[in-house]
């Protein structure tokens, strides 16, 4: 016997009306495309929920890329077999043995096919009994049983569930708008990244490089983080920016101490003129408050003068400790912290003004004129697509 399905629950109860019918077509959409590398597994909608019929590909590995998915609430490995006391009597057993860590358990029937002719309750018992009968070491305890096997009896078959994994929670991404993620190779970044995903947002990236000053590695970082976050979503598009002109030309004209809030007004505006280009309606950085010069209130209020697009900052009130775990978890910190030089960290000023005055930037700003280094690096972009077939190749790779 082998666990053949996974059921999928996403919590639909907050979702009313027509979002409700874009979020679940969203999310098979999304598990769809994760489980590509799984070519048999079939994705079913029921009432309320969705289950993989796994068609013989390992329930584990199945069961691991589901747990990327935004939008489900949690998981379990079930087992389908016939409305038959004998074969729900055996699935039940097995189900229970293949159990890590159970010494109590309950058994939970829910009788939807009253065709079924024992009731939920009188199942309960003979479920109770005939696996007390078949094993030793455990006890039932209906309060806080360590395994609740779940037995459903509908029209078209039984379904036994085990234990109950939780889902990332969140929005399937793509059922709120797209983002532009202002993604540095820091840590910050790509943790921002992945939370405004949570939230169903679909992410392109930008990225200013500053070459020779930052290197071939550097960018290449980069684009690794972007192809973790497809581990999450869709694919990513990456602009990478070429920064160096402007920069040089602000740090040769510019006073020294603003030149950190010009640089950053500098990226806000070319990543405006991608967002206007591609229909994004919103950009996303990494910035939380208090961590450095530039992420003072009175520096966010200078950069943010030069767009009234809004700017997501999903870490703001984040103590970088919680960004780290974050950065672990998804896998991302290892590429993160790979010593690579970034075009702020070339470039920053010995002090930078961390209470800039928008006044003063407006002055200093108007003393050149920036329009033509700004269309240049717009025209220079390059956009580089990773769809996650990198990760693919490694596996594949792995095997042989
Ligand atoms: P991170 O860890 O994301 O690099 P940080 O703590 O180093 O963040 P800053 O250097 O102040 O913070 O940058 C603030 C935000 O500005 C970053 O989180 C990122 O969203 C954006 N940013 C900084 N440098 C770049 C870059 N080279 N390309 C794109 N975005 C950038
Ligand atoms: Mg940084």
């Amino acid at each position: 016997m082998q666990y053949d399905h996974i059921l999928i629950r996403y919590g639909e109860i907050a979702l009313k009306g027509k979002n409700r019918k874009t979020f679940i077509i969203q999310l098979q959409n999304n598990l769809r495309r994760q489980l590509k590398s799984f070519p048999d597994a079939v994705i079913k909608r029921t009432q309320g929920r969705m289950f993989v019929l796994l068609n013989g590909h390992d329930p584990d590995q199945v069961m691991e890329k589901c747990q990327h998915v935004f939008g489900i609430q949690s998981l379990s490995l079930a087992l389908k077999v016939q409305n038959d006391e004998t074969e729900i009597k055996d699935a039940a057993l097995w189900a229970l043995k293949n159990s890590t860590d159970v010494r109590t358990f309950k058994v939970s029937v829910k009788r939807i096919d009253k065709q079924f002719p024992i009731r939920s309750q009188d199942m309960n018992h003979v479920l109770g009994k005939h696996l007390l009968s078949n094993t030793t070491g455990y006890t039932v305890d209906v309060h806080h049983p360590d395994l609740e096997l779940k037995v459903e009896i509908r029209t078209e078959a039984t379904y036994i569930t085990s234990s109950v994994v939780p889902g990332l929670g969140g929005l399937p991404v793509g059922s709120s708008g797209k983002t532009l993620l202002m993604l540095s190779g820091g840590i910050d970044s790509p943790v921002a990244g992945y939370l405004t995903m949570k939230r169903g947002v679909e992410v392109e990236a930008i990225h200013f490089h500053s070459p020779p000053f930052t290197s071939e590695r550097a960018k290449q970082k980069v684009l690794d983080l972007a192809e973790k976050l497809t581990n999450y979503g869709n694919q990513v598009k990456v602009h990478v920016v070429p920064f160096t002109k402007l920069q040089q030309h602000i740090f040769r004209e510019m006073p020294e101490k603003y030149g950190m809030t010009i640089m950053r007004r500098m990226m806000l505006r070319v990543s405006e003129r991608v967002c206007r280009k591609e229909s994004i309606l919103s950009m996303t950085t990494g910035e939380s408050l208090g961590q450095v010069a530039s992420q003072t209130m009175e520096s966010m209020n200078a950069i943010n003068e030069v767009t009234n697009y809004p700017v997501l900052r999903p870490l703001v009130s984040m103590d970088k400790d919680e960004i780290i775990k974050i950065s672990r978890d998804i896998d991302m910190y290892d590429i993160s912290i790979r010593p690579y030089d970034d075009c702020c960290t070339i470039f920053v000023p010995k002090s930078p003004k961390t209470r800039p005055v928008r006044e003063k930037v407006n002055e200093f700003e108007a003393q050149t004129d920036f329009s033509e280094l700004i269309e240049e690096a717009v025209n220079g972009i390059e956009v580089i697509t990773l769809t996650g077939k990198a990760d693919e190749e490694k596996e594949f790779d792995d095997l042989l």
